[in-house]
């Protein structure tokens, strides 16, 4: 059953993409984690269910006609982080971003961080990516991390991954969790899609 799940999903992605018009651009959203995968966890809070939820609200937001939000996942999906590449891969876009949210035992920690890999086909492109979301954010250029996550160095497009906030930090937390927040997130992230 999850097989065919998954099955229909890629299929539905490829069916979006075949009525794609070819100056369409193509954008990912990566989301991270999801079913059995609960990423971190923070009381009764997941960051499978927040970074889905803020996903939804790029894509909701999204108004621009030359280029089209697809989210790997748009349910409470497990999918391995070997497929997320393939399906990415496949679906061939200008870059993509995955979103994350982190934990950390120290409470007082906050903030955005952004990650790329010196492994990525693309890893000037990918610099560029991280930028332009480091200027949405609000974050210095030099604050940009590397590391070898699957996701940024087995796609051939331009790949950055953000972790949005810690769940385990007071302020971040509301901002991951309320409506408000995610929505600010969202447009941080819109704002990246559309420029240029
Ligand atoms: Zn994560």
């Amino acid at each position: 059953m999850k097989t065919l799940l998954k099955f229909i999903g890629i299929a539905l992605l490829t069916f979006t993409f075949a009525f794609t018009g070819a100056n369409t651009k193509i954008i990912v959203i990566d989301i991270g984690h999801g079913e059995k995968d609960s990423g971190a966890q923070f009381e009764n809070i997941s960051e499978k269910d927040v970074v889905l939820s803020i996903a939804k609200k790029i894509q909701e937001n999204h108004r621009n006609n030359y280029t089209k939000v697809l989210l790997t996942r748009s349910s409470d999906a497990f999918l391995s982080l070997e497929d997320r590449a393939k399906m990415i891969n496949k679906l061939n876009p200008e870059f993509v971003i995955s979103l994350h949210a982190n934990l950390h035992e120290d409470e007082s920690k906050s903030g955005t961080e952004i990650y790329i890999s010196e492994n990525n086909k693309e890893i000037e492109k990918s610099k560029q990516l991280a930028q332009n979301i480091a200027q949405s954010f609000d974050i210095a250029n030099s604050q940009i991390k590397t590391a070898n996550f699957k996701i940024l160095k087995d796609v051939n497009c331009p790949s950055a991954l953000v972790e949005l906030g810690f769940l385990s930090n007071a302020e971040d937390r509301k901002m991951l969790t309320s409506e408000d927040g995610q929505l600010d997130f969202a447009k941080k992230i819109l704002k990246v899609i559309n420029k240029d």
